[in-house]
């Protein structure tokens, strides 16, 4: 608690945070609070789980003062995100600010109603670029604007949209923008819309000494039966099975329901009521313990206890290989990344061994039962047909020799 104190919060947001067990900031908030409560335009690079909200929350719960205003903003790219942000900030501010969170898919009256005398709106950029044309919304008061995981925004394709709203906020503002990645590009952009920014970088979160990876090498054929083994055999608590495509993600989920074993797809082809409804399902504690997901619909998601993440496809970008091994060995818990690796996933797996700090442990493979695959049918020009197995055609690489991989 006295380092929050240190770092500039007052003793009534101290002691909120002591009462939902937030007793010692993490490094981003270490290293943004100051600033931000200085006034300062900031430029965060950091991931889900890091503490990245309430590092710019704290600018809207010790500076905001409530007088029916819209004073600050934050841009999220999806709505759980929305939802989730505009939870905590409620929290954090212990009812204290009017907050409100505004996004698509729900009926646009009721959002209008619940507006009203708003302090501070969470939105997605399609609907809040919707309430200002409509003038159901007004920035003009906006003290802070917040873009949260802006790299996601802009690869989501809201450049534009959320161009047109930063024009609609007061030149004289502050400028919080985290991202997950900066890319030259993220960069760009971003220096568009923050002045003279502190710049912060926290490295990921994930405690190796607590985060145990290990990969298994077979043929592409034995993969999913590998998959069903591995998840029979492992003691796990909540389960994240990552896929490249949503096709993947829908066909691995439709064999393990179809072994016994139930599972759910989480992925952007899904409508968002639905993404929410699985997501409350999967935090319940009931029969839903495996989500079957892409990188795009699980960034950005807080979802806790997860135990074991598994890359079914191991993913392109070594960045989306950290964020995905992130989702577990959270918060001084242990937790299990395994790989699942075939020919196919060569050239990805010695790129992430390659550029990341990771240490992965090559393991003997079990002896498994063979499982035969369904794919889900889909349409082709011929009518409908079995999508052929990825496997098919593909040349078999000379098997690993069981070396581990590390690099420190
Ligand atoms: P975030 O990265 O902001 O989405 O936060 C991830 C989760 O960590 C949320 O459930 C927060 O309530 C929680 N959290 C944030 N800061 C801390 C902290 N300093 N100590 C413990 N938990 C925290």
């Amino acid at each position: 608690m006295e380092k929050f104190r240190e770092l500039g919060l007052s003793e009534e947001v101290v002691k909120t945070l002591h009462s939902m067990g937030i007793e010692t900031p993490s490094k981003i908030q270490e290293e943004a609070i100051p600033y931000v409560l200085e006034g300062r335009d900031i430029l965060g690079s950091s991931m889900t789980g890091s503490g990245k909200t309430l590092a710019f929350a704290s600018a809207i719960i010790e500076k905001i003062v409530p007088d029916k205003k819209v004073k600050a903003i934050v841009l999220t790219p999806t709505r759980e995100l929305a939802e989730q942000v505009s939870d905590s900030i409620k929290k954090f501010s212990k009812g204290n600010l009017k907050v409100v969170s505004v996004y698509g898919g729900v009926n646009i009256e009721t959002q209008i109603r619940r507006m009203s005398g708003a302090d501070v709106i969470v939105g997605t950029p399609g609907r809040v670029l919707d309430h200002l044309k409509r003038e159901t919304l007004s920035l003009k008061k906006v003290e802070i604007l917040v873009l949260d995981e802006f790299d996601r925004m802009l690869d989501m394709g809201f450049s534009r949209d959320v161009g047109r709203i930063i024009d609609e906020c007061p030149k004289k503002r502050q400028t919080l923008l985290f991202s997950a990645t900066i890319s030259p590009d993220v960069d760009h952009l971003a220096r568009k819309y923050i002045k003279n920014p502190v710049e912060i970088e926290v490295e990921s979160q994930v405690d190796h000494k607590k985060l145990e990876q290990v990969y298994y090498d077979v043929p592409d054929s034995m993969k999913f039966s590998l998959l069903v083994h591995l998840l029979k055999e492992e003691k796990s608590h909540l389960v994240m099975i990552f896929c490249s495509t949503r096709r993947n993600a829908d066909a691995v989920t439709m064999n393990l329901n179809r072994a016994g074993i139930p599972a759910k797809a989480i992925h952007g082809g899904l409508e968002q009521n639905k993404r929410m409804k699985i997501l409350e399902e999967f935090h319940k504690d009931n029969d839903l313990k495996i989500l079957v997901c892409t990188d795009v619909a699980a960034r950005g998601l807080d979802i806790k206890g997860v135990t074991h993440v598994y890359n079914y496809d191991l993913p392109a970008f070594s960045k989306d290989y950290i964020h995905r091994i992130g989702r577990t060995a959270r918060a001084g818990k242990e937790g299990k990344a395994i790989n699942i690796l075939a020919s196919r996933d060569y050239e990805n797996f010695s790129n992430i061994v390659n550029r990341e700090e990771v240490e992965v442990k090559a393991m003997e493979l079990p002896y498994i039962k063979k499982i035969d695959m369904i794919r889900p049918l889909r349409k082709s020009r011929g009518g409908l047909s079995r999508m052929g197995d990825h496997s098919r055609n593909r040349r078999m690489p000379q098997r690993s020799s069981g070396r581990n991989y590390h690099r420190r």
